[in-house]
């Protein structure tokens, strides 16, 4: 069965159409979901018994549950979901001066092969569904709603490409966004991707104004494509013209995510090159301090090193920040938790092999 969470404001009026209903019972039904965030179609009391067996009908809740969460001493969180067909999964909350911003995954395992990260550890299993995107933040939210906090963010920058599963993340963030939703303003949301530039074109034809940000990791072909193997598709000019078509169509600043792997991508040179290529756009760079990833042996650079690069960036006239670092005892890079679990799980398989041979 269909989880609520998959239809947007719309797409519930039109079903509500299709059942004959006035269009308004949808803003008591988005009420309930996402003001009151019942999970109990017996709940919505100012709904008709007749309309609820409707409804019961139709949809289930939220197609998550909860496999672990574990807590930093900073207060981020790490959440460990598992699908009703049993993939793996997971977010995180990080808890700001600004606010609270939940890092939401949206595919299981990732295609895209990136040689520093966890997430590209494991093919794409699979696409997450809305319902699946939204269901992360909702139960985020509630447990937020037992100390009576909001989330005020949401970062797409969890495992999986979004703009690999361009239409499930519009949809999701719609309802986000939608005052009638969660109403996260489109300013507090932004997507990542690394660099499928189609959907970068086909992002900035929408005029949204959600916050776009674009992995870089290296300032020149070579090293990209080493590190990031969409850049053989995608090479740097082509994504440098996307990315003018989406200044141009927007005239928003955009991001460049850029994490700073020691010895790698991190050298005076790589900054003076950083600069140049990113000087005729309207942007800024977050520099990352890397979390290392077991399997893949790069290492952080240094505090003293990355405010080097940082500086030489302010020097060239780019705008420029380094990322604070979250959750660092608690496995925090994007996918580690998920990556653990799946270990763990293929060990206990094995041991009961052995006990079974
Ligand atoms: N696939 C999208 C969004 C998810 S990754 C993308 O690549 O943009 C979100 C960000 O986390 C990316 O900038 C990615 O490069 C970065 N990242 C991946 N592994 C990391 C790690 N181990 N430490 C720090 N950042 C990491
Ligand atoms: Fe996928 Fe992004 Fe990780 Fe690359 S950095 S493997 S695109 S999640």
């Amino acid at each position: 069965m269909r989880s609520i969470y998959d239809m947007s404001y719309e797409q519930m009026e039109d079903w509500a159409v299709s059942k004959g209903w006035k269009k308004f019972r949808v803003q008591q039904i988005f009420q309930w979901l996402y003001k009151e965030r019942v999970e109990d179609f017996d709940l919505m009391s100012n709904l008709s018994k007749a309309t609820r067996e409707e409804l019961k009908k139709d949809f289930t809740f939220n197609p998550l549950t909860l496999v672990r969460k574990q807590v930093a001493s900073d207060g981020t969180t790490k959440f460990l979901f598992r699908t009703e067909d049993g993939a793996l999964l997971e977010s995180v909350l990080m808890v700001f001066d600004y606010g609270n911003s939940i890092c939401v995954s949206s595919q299981v395992g990732c295609n895209m092969g990136c040689s520093f990260c966890a997430s590209g550890l494991t093919k794409k299993q699979r696409d997450l569904t809305s319902a699946e995107m939204l269901g992360q933040v909702m139960h985020v939210q509630k447990e937020l709603d037992k100390k009576g906090e909001r989330l005020s963010h949401i970062v797409v920058m969890g495992t999986g490409e979004p703009f690999d599963n361009y239409d499930a993340v519009m949809n999701f963030i719609k309802t986000a966004n939608h005052d009638r939703g969660l109403a996260i303003g489109s300013r507090h949301i932004t997507i990542s991707t690394s660099g499928i530039v189609p959907k970068i074109k086909e992002f900035a034809k929408g005029h949204y104004q959600y916050n776009l940000a674009i992995s870089l990791h290296a300032p020149n072909d070579e090293l990209r494509s080493k590190l990031m193997p969409i850049n053989k598709a995608y090479p740097l000019k082509e994504l440098m013209g996307a990315v003018e078509e989406y200044s141009r169509e927007n005239n928003r600043k955009l991001t460049f995510e850029y994490i700073l792997l020691k010895g790698v991508n991190d050298t005076p040179e790589h900054a003076h090159q950083l600069a140049n290529l990113l000087r005729p756009y309207l942007c800024y760079v977050n520099l990352i301090p890397y979390n290392s990833v077991d399997e893949h042996g790069f290492q952080s650079t240094s505090r003293a090193e990355a405010m080097k690069f940082y500086d030489i960036l302010k020097k060239e006239g780019i705008g420029v920040t380094i990322r604070k670092e979250h959750g660092s005892d608690i496995d925090a890079a994007c996918g580690q938790l998920r990556i653990k679990e799946l270990r763990k799980e293929k060990e206990a398989k094995q041991k009961a092999q052995e006990k079974v041979a």
